[in-house]
């Protein structure tokens, strides 16, 4: 073991005490906490994921694709056949899950003496990515509901004349949607301001009651937006997020990713998954009317719940959020304080999973 500490290391001033990214993995019966997908990738899949990565293998001595075509060239056919606006593989760029996505975003057009204003509470890591890339960030505000006021938020921009503007869609970890209305209010406010980009993250879009914004892609080439496998594939452990936007905007992240970012078995590994989103989305379905479910009862038991188009539900109020959390825990389900005071959030599990979390809050209900 080491004595020394992070702080005893010449790191950038602005890492200096500060913790990094930490959903806890605990080893417990029921995780319900990461918003992954709960079911495994069905065995056809994994054949033929292991079929495409065996032959991937036999070229490993050379470096991958660097230009990822026929991956970008299927993504763009996914969201031209589920979003209702026609892509080409040139409207889309793939990374290391949406989180590398949005670092290449951020390294492009953000940076230091550049900000980025994300409205919270919100995906923590826009902020965390904006800090490891010398990005400024700004905390831009909600309403008691959760909801983005569009006249709030313009004010917002119109004060801090940011460089990115991040609208998540669903939201995470609130679970609602922002209205399409409200997301142009914001891209109109972000161009009269600088002009800046605006990426909408949509790493859950697939379990909304609504529609994917891609078709507002059109005309506006300051906007992106970014996608995952992670979710809805049920492949959090591929690290594949991808984003769709002007070809210009895929042809700036360029000048930022770093040379053969996406590997062979990555790339082999997405393009079987492509081959199966017609069973995966049937997962998604399944899903849906579980977080239905999740919701219904929820409120049947006495908690308020927060409207949601994603595969989580965020619950409460608790006086305590962290106290109930491992009251939760204690009874073997494992969920996320993500420090929104009084409220939890839960991931929509396997029926048994969910079942398993009800009767825990159900349980706690009764101690309150
Ligand atoms: N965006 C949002 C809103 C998320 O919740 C997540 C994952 N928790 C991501 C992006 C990143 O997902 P990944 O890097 O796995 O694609």
């Amino acid at each position: 073991m080491s004595d020394v500490r992070i702080d005893d290391l010449p790191v950038r001033d602005e890492l200096r005490g500060k913790s990094p990214y930490g959903a806890p993995q605990l080893d417990v019966p029921v995780r319900l906490n990461t918003n992954e997908n709960p079911y495994p990738l069905p065995e056809p899949l994994v054949e033929r994921i292991t079929e495409r990565v065996r032959e991937a293998a036999r070229s490993l001595n050379r470096y991958p694709d660097r230009d990822a075509v026929q991956l970008r060239t299927e993504l763009a056919k996914y969201l031209t056949e589920t979003g209702g606006h026609p892509l080409g593989f040139e409207n889309v760029w793939a990374a290391n899950g949406s989180n590398e996505v949005i670092q290449q975003l951020l390294q492009t057009f953000g940076g230091p003496g550049r900000t980025a204003i994300g409205f919270e509470p919100s995906y923590s890591m826009h902020a965390l990515i904006a800090r490891g890339t010398g990005t400024g960030w700004i905390p831009g505000p909600r309403n008691e509901n959760f909801a983005i006021d569009p006249d709030a938020a313009r004010r917002a921009i119109a004060e801090h004349k940011p460089d990115v503007v991040f609208i998540t869609t669903p939201n995470n970890p609130t679970g609602n949607a922002v209205p399409p209305e409200t997301v142009l209010a914001l891209y109109e406010a972000a161009q009269a301001a600088k002009p800046s980009m605006v990426v909408v993250d949509e790493a859950y879009i697939e379990f909304s009651h609504g529609d994917s914004l891609l078709p507002l892609l059109q005309g506006r080439p300051h906007l992106v937006i970014s996608r995952t496998m992670s979710k809805a594939f049920g492949a959090a452990g591929l690290r594949l997020g991808y984003l769709a936007a002007d070809p210009a905007v895929v042809d700036a992240v360029q000048l930022v990713r770093l040379p053969y970012h996406l590997s062979a078995i990555t790339q082999a590994t997405a393009l079987a998954a492509l081959e199966h989103t017609d069973t995966l989305l049937g997962y998604v379905q399944q899903l849906k009317a579980e977080r239905d479910r999740l919701v219904a009862e929820l409120r049947a038991t006495g908690y308020e719940v927060t409207e949601s188009d994603a595969n989580f539900v965020q619950f409460g109020r608790f006086e305590n959020a962290h106290e109930a959390w491992q009251k939760i825990l204690d009874r073997g389900v494992l969920v996320r304080d993500n420090g929104v005071p009084g409220w939890l959030r839960v991931t929509a599990g396997t029926p048994e999973e969910n079942d398993a979390f009800l009767d825990a809050v159900r349980e706690l209900k009764k101690e309150l």
